[in-house]
């Protein structure tokens, strides 16, 4: 973005969005689980679904470039930063309603995108809703979850979203019914598009269970996180999709591979599926260690492993445009 079109991107949010929330050259690596990458150029915090309408416009109008980001637990920026407009759908706007009988006996919740599913899945669990355990231990916010169909121990967001509500990359207001979002393993219709297109909610049907069931199937799935993941080292979860019929970890493991290292990133001894940023390393280094991964167990195993984590953003340095 040239400087003319970033100060009139400047001033366009700013009539809209109140000036504490937007930022010149926000570094992605406070945005992100794994703490790495370079800055974005703008960033705007959005604070209801108007304020996500107006940024959008305003980038749109401008044919400045728009990324969304939720928790960024999935996302590997690269050090060069972002280009254009970074829209972050966090905390900020993160309200769940309450639970709303449905004819067909179930409750649903509907929460705005920014809000995470732990909250989304404390919330079922405050009001004995079962179906969301699966979910209370996955880092990311509800906009995240259904783009990519985040799920763990057997559930995925497919089988409790029912309704998403978005705003299009030009402002429109559009929505997706479960069909609609084509959900599939670590995939939805968004996904697809390649818009920017932002989800400003998710509506979940959850049915009646016992609350003290709910809540030790929630503590234990967090238990075996935190026996078996580096939970306390900056990463983006499983690096790797699950390759048809294999496990990612396994492979890695098997090609003897944990503690693989590349600057300040390795593969966890722990748990071979996760790539962690143990050592404040950058983007250079992780995706270094993605490829060598990648290569070794091509190699040795004939197994494409194709990368989970999303990678954005630019190598040679946005700043200063
Ligand atoms: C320790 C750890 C454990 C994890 N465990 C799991 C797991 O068990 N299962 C699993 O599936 N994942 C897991 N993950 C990965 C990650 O938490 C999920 O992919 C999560 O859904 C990402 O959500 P997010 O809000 O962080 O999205 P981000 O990382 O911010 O973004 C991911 C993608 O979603 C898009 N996006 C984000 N918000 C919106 C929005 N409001 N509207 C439209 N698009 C949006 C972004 O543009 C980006 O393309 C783990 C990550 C970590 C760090």
């Amino acid at each position: 973005m040239n400087v003319n079109v970033r100060e009139q991107l400047l001033k366009t949010l700013g009539e809209s969005i109140p000036k504490k929330q937007i930022m010149e050259f926000a570094p992605m690596s406070r945005y992100t689980t794994l703490r790495l990458g370079g800055p974005a150029e703008v960033l705007c915090e959005a604070g209801s679904a108007e304020e996500i309408r107006a940024a959008l416009m305003a980038a749109h109008a401008l044919e400045v470039p728009v990324t969304l980001l939720g928790n960024g637990s999935n996302l590997l920026v690269r050090d060069g930063g972002i280009r254009g407009l970074v829209i972050h759908i966090g905390d900020g706007f993160s309200r769940i309603s309450d639970p709303i009988p449905l004819p067909d006996g179930r409750f649903a919740l509907t929460a705005q995108g920014g809000a995470t599913l732990t909250k989304l899945s404390n919330a079922a669990a405050d009001a004995g809703l079962k179906g969301l355990e699966f979910a209370a231990g996955i880092p990311g916010t509800v906009g995240g979850a259904v783009y990519m169909n985040a799920g763990a121990y057997g559930g995925e967001m497919k089988d409790v979203v029912t309704h998403v509500t978005a705003c299009e990359a030009d402002g429109r207001n559009v929505s997706y019914t479960h069909e609609e979002m084509q959900f599939g393993y670590r995939h939805s219709v968004l996904i697809d598009t390649g818009r920017p297109i932002a989800v400003t909610s998710v509506t979940v049907a959850l049915e009646k269970g016992d609350e003290d069931t709910i809540r030790t199937a929630m503590r234990e799935f967090n238990a075996r996180r935190r026996e078996k993941q580096p939970v306390t080292l900056p990463s983006c979860g499983s690096t790797f999709k699950r390759p048809e019929g294999y496990f990612a970890g396994t492979l890695i493991d098997q090609c003897g591979l944990k503690g693989l290292r590349v600057g300040g990133a390795s593969v966890s001894t722990l748990h071979a599926g996760f790539l962690v940023n143990d050592q404040q390393g950058t983007a250079a280094d992780y995706l270094a260690l993605i490829a060598q991964v990648q290569k070794i167990v091509l190699e040795k195993t004939g197994v494409t492993l194709e990368p989970e984590v999303r990678i954005i953003g630019e190598d040679a340095p946005v700043t200063g445009a």
